[in-house]
């Protein structure tokens, strides 16, 4: 056999590695986030203290490393995620050329996100109701320890900023919302970040310019073009070491969080995922039905946000990628996509709200509570608010539910139970927070037609 190397590796081998490590790299880039993918949740659990190759400390430390990529990945792309937004939504505005185009659009996706969210909370409470996870789980399991106790107090704090002022009655602090919706001062709201109002105030400005001479419009138009295109590269470089950034991400998350944290609440994890998968293939199916898109051409445009959506935990790192598959794979003109995709990004998510409809119950069950059918109706409206509200970044989520928990009067002491999966269970609701986008735009695409439509594909 022919050897030429210090590991006498015979030359065969290294040839035909050779050839599968180049074909990787070359290959697409969700081909590539897959094997990243898998390769990182092997990696990390081979690093976790339960495997007992390396100690607790050493394999944090190296969590933290191999996370490095992945942080850096994310800081890059929420980086540019606001001018981008801003700058998309106003050239899908400029794109859909009139104002009854625009408010067409604004109505009927609107209509989607609403109605699809409330069919989505519906669908969580539903397996919630038919499988009873809650009735699985030992209440002593419910452990008071001190951490535990901390954890809680922590969630209920951050819980309490949000939605301050408890005592006050919610038809009373509605229209003190709706105005709190409206940025004051958006220089503000994009310092804080805050989506929804940077959203709002691209659409409000974008309609304004809609409504100049076309001359006037120009400049705005023009350099507001360029900084897209701009953001467009920078999301470009950080897609370039997606793959790596997948990997690191996943390492941590799994040498972090533990295979086991799934494994000790099964039969939720089981039920959330359930549940989710269900919603996809609903989401597939209205792209069928509605939208008139084959499952096969819908699934294949959708496999590399999904992945993006999943390894970043956040709808907003995705959106950018969600954009470009939406007018490359599924042809959706830029006018659509550039306004819906921001916009969902920011208030349709799906997967949130089914996940959270599914965890009250969840919970309830632990507490032996039954939910009558007022208390389940007003928890489709608060999940559908709360939804709404989720800002589209990881780690939040469980900050609305515990919300949504108290305005259903469920105890939060259950919340460590769910603490350790909710990483991994919320990959699976950003991905299906993604693909609701995708399948508006489909649908969407197919009633909304103007013959000024061009797609960038
Ligand atoms: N992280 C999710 C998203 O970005 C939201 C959630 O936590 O449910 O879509």
């Amino acid at each position: 056999m022919v050897t030429d190397n210090i590991l006498n590796i015979p030359i065969q081998s290294l040839k035909t590695l050779h050839k599968s490590l180049n074909y990787i790299r070359t290959a697409k880039l969700w081909l590539q986030v897959l094997i990243a993918m898998f390769l990182g949740i092997a990696c990390g659990w081979l690093l976790s203290p339960s495997m007992g190759l390396v100690s607790s400390s050493t394999a944090d430390i190296m969590g933290e490393w191999l996370a490095l990529p992945g942080r850096l990945f994310l800081a890059l792309i929420q980086m540019i995620v606001v001018p981008l937004i801003f700058t998309s939504i106003l050239q899908g505005i400029a794109a859909a050329g009139d104002i009854k185009k625009l408010k067409k659009t604004g109505l009927s996706a609107t209509f989607f996100f609403m109605s699809t969210t409330v069919l989505a909370v519906i669908l969580g409470i539903s397996v919630g109701i038919f499988f009873k996870p809650g009735q699985y789980i030992d209440t002593e399991k419910i452990v008071q320890s001190d951490t535990a106790k901390a954890k809680i107090a922590a969630i209920q704090e951050q819980s309490a900023n949000q939605s301050s002022a408890e005592d006050v009655s919610p038809l009373k602090q509605l229209p003190a919302k709706f105005t709190g919706i409206l940025p004051k001062n958006p220089i503000h709201s994009i310092a804080q970040g805050d989506m929804l109002q940077i959203v709002i105030f691209a659409i409000i400005f974008g309609l304004g310019m809609l409504l100049l001479k076309p001359e006037s419009a120009r400049p705005i138009l023009d350099l507001t073009g360029s900084i897209q295109e701009v953001s467009m590269q920078i999301v470009g470089i950080a897609m370039s070491f997606a793959p790596l950034a997948v990997f690191g991400l996943l390492a941590q998350s799994v040498i972090t969080t533990g295979p086991e944290s799934l494994l000790g609440i099964g039969i939720y994890a089981l039920a959330v995922i359930g549940a989710l998968a269900l919603l996809y293939i609903f989401y597939i199916f209205l792209a069928f039905a509605l939208g008139r898109v084959s499952p096969i051409v819908f699934l294949k445009a959708i496999r590399e946000p999904t992945l993006i959506g999943f390894s970043t935990n956040s709808s907003a790192a995705t959106m950018p990628i969600t954009v470009k598959s939406a007018e490359e794979g599924l042809k959706i003109p830029t006018s659509l996509s550039q306004f819906v995709i921001p916009l969902g990004a920011t208030i349709n998510m799906g997967g949130t709200a089914c996940y959270q409809g599914l965890t009250t119950l969840f919970m309830a069950q632990i507490y032996g509570l039954d939910l009558s059918i007022s208390a389940l109706t007003a928890l489709i409206v608060t999940a559908v608010g709360a939804s709404i509200g989720t800002p589209a970044v990881p780690g939040v989520g469980i900050i609305v539910l515990s919300g949504v928990l108290s305005s259903a009067g469920i105890p939060l002491a259950g919340l460590p139970l769910i603490l350790g999966a909710d990483r991994i269970l919320e990959r699976f609701r950003t991905s299906l927070n993604v693909t609701g986008d995708l399948a508006a735009c489909v649908v969407l695409n197919r009633f909304i037609k103007s013959p000024n439509d061009k797609t960038d594909g």
